[in-house]
């Protein structure tokens, strides 16, 4: 049984019973792991987006921080590897399960970075259509106080750590991780790796952006890089290829379908995704759920 679970439940409670049941899910039981990359890389899991966290003498950069409550599990765990605090967090996008604990960072002094669609997003009161949730704007001291439009670098603990936008892929802010010398891709939730993947288009996401960052990541990518999904567990270039793969296929056979006049119901009853059910569909998104998503996003085109 995969770690981010936890979040999956939560996240389909949310979608079925908003916000309230939500609130009052229990993090108590969460535990943060930590699986070493490289010499001073490492993924963490608990519950919401998988992290990234880069240790050494020039103090600790962060991708995402999941949820508020975990703030203290995540800071313990940290902790284990560095008595340095967050200098650096980097939000891959704006998704309530990697930013949630930003205001409790941006509290303790962490700079927090993200492409300049998340803010914005942050800002301003959102609404996820697909899992019809409602959120508020986060407070000034949980929002990106560095934003960049296309890349930024990080000259930090020995390595180059470069973040580029992937447009319009899982939302319109998504950025992917490279921390050069390591080795290692964060991919935000352009990738989930072993389950089929949620494309917020109420956000600006789009199958075609996913599959260009896919595509992006695959071109810098050789078979020793080390790439961290936004949600499952760590993968290899080969794991990315195959949902590429997965996604470019299904997403083909839905776009076909569309062209040729065809309803949802008449797309579901021929069962576009089921060579990739067994593999891919027992995650976030049941297979009925994934077709339907991408019919109505491939359908808007
Ligand atoms: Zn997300």
């Amino acid at each position: 049984m995969r770690t981010d679970l936890p979040c999956i439940v939560a996240v389909c409670a949310a979608a079925v019973l908003a916000a309230p049941a939500f609130a009052q899910d229990d993090f108590s039981k969460v535990e943060i792991q930590t699986e070493k990359l490289s010499d001073n890389v490492y993924m963490m899991t608990g519950s919401g987006g998988n992290l990234g966290v880069s240790v050494g003498e020039d103090g600790v950069f962060l991708i995402d921080d999941q949820f508020a409550p975990l703030t203290p599990k995540i800071q313990a765990a940290i902790a284990k590897l560095s008595a340095k605090p967050v200098r650096f967090m980097l939000n891959t996008h704006w998704h309530f399960d990697h930013t949630g604990g930003n205001e409790n960072l941006g509290q303790a002094g962490a700079i927090i970075v993200a492409q300049e669609n998340v803010r914005k997003r942050l800002s301003s009161e959102g609404f996820i259509a697909f899992l019809g949730m409602k959120t508020q704007p986060s407070p000034a001291i949980a929002l990106p106080i560095v934003t960049f439009t296309t890349d930024v670098g990080f000259h930090l603990n020995g390595d180059d750590i470069r973040a580029f936008h992937a447009p319009n892929a899982h939302t319109d802010g998504d950025s992917v991780v490279h921390f050069v010398k390591a080795n290692v891709v964060h991919a935000g939730d352009t990738f989930f790796n072993g389950l089929y993947p949620f494309i917020d288009a109420s956000s600006g996401g789009s199958v075609a952006g996913v599959l260009r960052a896919a595509d992006r990541i695959l071109a810098m990518a050789g078979v020793k890089t080390k790439i961290i999904p936004g949600h499952g567990p760590l993968a290899a270039k080969a794991d990315l290829k195959a949902y590429r793969d997965m996604l470019a296929a299904v997403s083909g056979n839905i776009s076909g379908q569309i062209k040729q006049g065809k309803t949802l119901e008449q797309v579901a009853a021929s069962k576009p995704s089921a060579p990739f059910d067994a593999k891919w569909g027992t995650g976030f998104l049941a297979p009925d759920k994934f077709v339907e998503m991408l019919y109505g996003n491939l359908k808007k085109k």
